[in-house]
């Protein structure tokens, strides 16, 4: 097994002088070169500042060439890197230190914060630093490279251990889909956060992996998004289902001239509505790939890209090397195979064929930090907490997470379902559906909903959008109205907020 930053010399030694990073916010490029020199002299930097094998190193840079820097430096170098987000206000931010201990945090502000005792600040590296001296790359295969805290939609964010082995699996899986999701000659929009498995794995490594160009965006702005793919030349973007739905809402005309050069879009991290993929393909011709991954997986785990069709509503098939069950939610029965035949047949609207998603392969996580309990068992077999069902072809549809499961009176609700019905209504910009409880039937559905801006919706509009269309019991008894949703970086619903 290898270094992750290993990917960094192998792109320096085959592509010294190809266009590997370029911010859009600074205007800095770096070739494939300079790259791995400016690594090398962070590797150096971060040694002298008293780093040693395992050390965990907080990274809490915006999406920018000094966070690709710094992380493939933390790793040469043997240490650990904790990417936070540079947003976090201190009272998220201390917690988070104090939970992983870090010897280092790089940060703009590195002393702004009262930092727990025994971690020093750092500034950002200089990306077009003097190499100095090479560093041998320490630290590879089991090894820990990346503590990955998860976005904490679901309860506190836990710390996700990724070794080396586990995060250049996913990039060996997601090489392994014909034809290449990515190649030599892409330039990739990369505008989701590095600090996510998302933007980190399949945004920045895979890219590395292959020698393309980044172009990293620090905010997502539709607009200026657009503009910076006119500019870089953009082949392909890796998005949120958020980015694009803001890029369905422009003109289309706009739309199809913005992304004139991009061949390839795809999306991940929460649900693609069906509408917006539509709209985008109907004002672009380009399809949205969708794909479901999650930190612990190193994140990818299906995607359309598999079999080379987006489907509406599924997230596709798993990547070459990954294995998928669908397991009793209950806990009852254990792991049952999944043959996409078997599954046809036992596959029914209501509740049959449903299960819980689980996986293994190389790219799994290897526990949670610090003492990795919780990681895949004996037979190497992880239990996410997301619900879902093959359907007769095999594709994997998403049902919602066991964790947001509503019980009325023993009947289970899964909040998408509902969601999805009450979106239908042109006035619902967005809607969130969770449990409330209730004397009477232990919970109850209550729905927040967003109206689109200027239009008018009353209570019982959005409960007769349901009646009919769903089950009774999944039918909301209130309904509240907001500007707003309490959303992730990456653009998932916080339901535990809401709630
Ligand atoms: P926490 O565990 O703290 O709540 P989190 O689960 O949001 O955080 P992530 O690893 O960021 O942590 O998110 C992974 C989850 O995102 C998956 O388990 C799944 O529920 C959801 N998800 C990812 N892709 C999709 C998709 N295409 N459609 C629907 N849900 C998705």
């Amino acid at each position: 097994g290898g270094n992750v930053a290993d990917l960094v010399a192998d792109a320096a030694r085959q592509w010294p002088d190809s266009l590997a990073l370029i911010d859009s916010g600074t205007g800095i490029t770096l070739t494939w070169g300079a790259v791995d020199a400016a690594v090398n002299a962070e590797a150096r930097r971060l040694l002298d500042a008293g780093l040693t094998a395992g050390d965990r190193v907080a990274v809490r840079l915006p999406t920018s060439t000094a966070f690709a820097v710094t992380l493939f430096g933390v790793l040469r170098a043997g240490g650990v890197a904790v990417p936070l987000s540079p947003q976090a206000p201190a009272a998220e931010l201390i917690p988070l230190l104090e939970h992983c201990s870090p010897r280092l945090l790089v940060s703009a502000e590195p002393h702004a914060d009262d930092l727990p005792e025994g971690v020093r600040g750092l500034e950002p590296p200089d990306v077009r630093g003097e190499p100095g001296e090479r560093v041998e790359p320490a630290g590879a295969g089991e090894d820990i490279a990346v503590i990955s805290y998860t976005s904490g939609t679901t309860g506190p964010p836990r710390g996700v251990m990724l070794s080396h082995r586990a995060l250049l699996a996913n990039v060996e899986q997601l090489s392994a889909i014909e034809p290449p999701v990515l190649e030599h000659a892409d330039r990739a929009f990369v505008a989701i956060p590095l600090f996510h498995v998302y933007g980190l794995g399949p945004g920045l490594l895979q890219s590395t992996a292959v020698g393309a160009t980044v172009v990293l965006a620090q905010r997502f702005d539709a607009r200026q998004a657009l503009a910076d793919c006119v500019t870089y030349q953009v082949t392909s973007i890796a998005g949120v289902p958020a980015m694009y739905a803001e890029f369905a809402a422009l003109p289309p005309e706009e739309l199809a001239a913005g992304l004139a050069t991009v061949r390839r879009l795809t999306s991940g991290a929460a649900p693609l509505h069906p509408k917006v993929l539509a709209a985008v393909r109907e004002a672009t011709g380009i399809d949205v790939y969708e794909g479901y991954g999650l930190t612990e997986a190193a994140p990818v785990v299906t995607t359309t890209l598999v079999t080379g069709y987006p489907k509406p509503g599924s997230v596709g098939r798993p990547l070459p090397g990954v294995e998928l069950r669908l397991v009793d939610s209950d806990g009852g029965a254990g792991p049952v195979p999944l043959d996409p035949d078997d599954l046809a047949d036992s596959f029914d609207e209501e509740d049959g064929g449903t299960g819980l998603v689980s996986l293994r392969g190389a790219n799994l996580f290897s526990g949670y930090w610090p003492d990795g309990d919780h990681g895949p068992d004996d037979e190497g077999w992880f239990r996410t907490g997301d619900v879902g069902y093959l359907d007769n072809e095999g594709d994997l549809h998403l049902v919602d997470r066991a964790n947001d499961l509503i019980i009325v009176n023993g009947f289970n609700v899964y909040p998408n379902e509902v969601e999805q019905v009450i979106d239908e209504l042109p006035e619902v910009e967005e809607s969130a559906v969770v449990g409330v409880l209730d004397e009477r039937s232990g919970e109850a559905v209550k729905a927040v909903v967003v109206p689109v801006s200027g239009a008018s919706l009353s209570e019982q509009q959005v409960i007769d959008q349901c009646t009919g269309r769903l089950a009774t019991y999944k039918v909301p008894t209130t309904v509240e109205f907001a500007e707003t949703l309490p959303h992730s970086p990456t653009g998932k619903l916080r339901r535990m907020r809401l709630r």
